[in-house]
Formats: structure tokens, sequence, C-alpha cells
């Protein structure tokens, strides 16, 4: 398996940038097009929130490599940030949390809640990886954010200026790869059943929350990788599904990798 201290990313598309460091010391570093640092606005991809969530990290860093190689979106170099991994602590110890204990998906200001069903932290922001995340969104102020997260197999917006970008993702794929998502736009009639509530995260902060300074709010989309490659997503996953799912990885990630990247780099690069 890949491990991300051997990526780099290197002009002359991408640069890199330290954003901050998780609780035990490791960089958090964001690859990024010169378009993107130009200004702001763009689109901020982010890889890796919950660290045994690994194939979001490894597609991630394989699509950086397409751009780098040769794809399409090289002739016009889009307004791309991407951090591949924003919980390295997690990655490495194979845990949904950070080396706190804490999910960061429940550590963001929006809707935080202490009763949270997984461990929020303290108080909202208590966590250095949660603050690098939200103080380099403060800073750039991404027009798109695209979350990956593994495995239920949807994607999921979360306020109401999010819903084009899902739209935009969603009609990149063909009917066969519809199959093993599902669409969950909020105040839509699409939703059924309705979002899942997950107070203080990523998606409820920037989808309710965070305002620009000029009253404007960043698009943003939950990608939610499949949970399988071939057969259609059932209306509920079984409650073990994750479990299925880690050992599968560890037989087979590479055919998961291949098999689910055609349907995920079509989504991202209709984000781009
Ligand atoms: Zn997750």
């Amino acid at each position: 398996m890949q491990s991300p201290g051997r990526i780099s990313c290197n002009p002359p598309f991408f640069a890199t940038r330290l954003i901050g460091h998780s609780q035990e010391n490791r960089p958090l570093i964001l690859h990024y097009t010169p378009r993107f640092a130009a200004a702001p606005g763009g689109t901020l991809f982010i890889g890796g929130m919950h660290g045994d969530e690994r194939a979001t990290v490894l597609i991630l860093l394989s699509f950086l490599d397409r751009l780098r190689h040769g794809d399409r979106v090289d002739l016009t170099p889009p307004a791309l940030g991407v951090l591949p991994l924003a919980n390295p602590d997690g990655y490495l110890h194979n845990t949904r949390t950070n080396a706190h204990g804490v999910d960061l998906n429940r550590n963001f200001e929006t809707g935080w809640s202490a009763a949270s069903t997984e461990p929020p932290g303290g108080c909202p922001w208590s966590e250095p990886e949660s603050r690098a995340l939200r103080d380099c969104i403060l800073s750039q102020r991404p027009e798109r954010i695209v979350t990956l997260h593994w495995a239920l197999g949807e994607l999921d917006a979360d306020g109401p200026q999010s819903t084009p970008l899902a739209m935009a993702m969603w009609n990149a794929l063909s009917p066969n790869q519809r199959a093993l998502y599902r669409l969950r736009v909020s105040g839509s009639r699409q939703v059924s059943p309705p979002p899942a509530v997950c107070p203080g995260s990523l998606g409820q902060w920037c989808g309710e929350g965070l305002r620009y300074p000029d009253g404007s709010a960043p698009a943003i989309v939950t990608l939610e990788l499949p949970h399988a490659t071939h057969c259609p997503r059932p209306p509920s996953l079984p409650a073990d599904h994750l479990d299925y799912l880690r050992i599968a990885w560890k037989r087979d990630a590479r055919a998961y990798l291949e098999a689910v990247e055609g349907s995920v780099h079509s989504m991202l690069r209709a984000a781009c």
C-alpha cells in the first residue's frame, strides 16, 4: 500500500503548503494549483478526515497523480486545492478519530453537541486538525468543497447552495455508476430518508454556519465512496457493513480502488 509520506506533488502544476500540524505533530499538507492560490474561490478536496477510511486518501492521491500526468484538466489548470490527509495520526493508527480520540467530523462549531454519539471533543475547535482546516477555509474561501468519506455510497449536500454542485457530480456518473450511490440533497424531494444529523460536522459548518465576509457560503458535498463496486447500493446498509469493508480492504484494496476510481474521478473532475 502506498504510504502518504512517499507522495510528493511538485511544481510546475501543484505546489504544497503546510497548513498546520496534527496532535502528534504530523504535517497537514495542502496541494494547490497557482490559480487556487491567486484568489479566493476554487474547489477544495479533503480526504482522510476519518483515519481508517483509507480509500479516501489513496483516491485523492491518484487523482492528483492523474492531473499531473496528462489528464485533460491539465490543459486548463483549475483553481484546485487538495488536502489528501486531514487526520494523519488516525491514518497511521488506523483509527476513525485523531490521537486525542476525537472524531474530527464532530468537532466543528455548527450543531456541535457534547451528546454526540461519536466523541466530539471538549468543545468546538478543540483539535489542532479541525482548527487548521477551519483556518485554511477561512483564508482561501473556496467556492466548492468536496469531503471524501468511506463508505456509505452517497452524495450528501449540506445547505441549499450545495445542490448545484451535488447535481453536477451526480450528472457526471453513468447510469450504472449511479446505482452504487444515493443522492441526498437538502430541501429537495430527492432526499429519502432525510439526511442524517451529524452534529458538528464539516458539512454542517460549511452548509449552515459559515458565511464569508461577502455573505456567501461555500457549496459542500460529502462524497461517501461506495461500499461495493459492482452491486447497487441497498436502501439501508447492514450495521456491520464497515467491519465487512475493513476485511475486504485487507484482502483486496487495490482491486477496490481500481474499481471505484472511474466513478470518483468523474465526480471530482465535475467539481473542479
Ligand atoms: Zn467518514
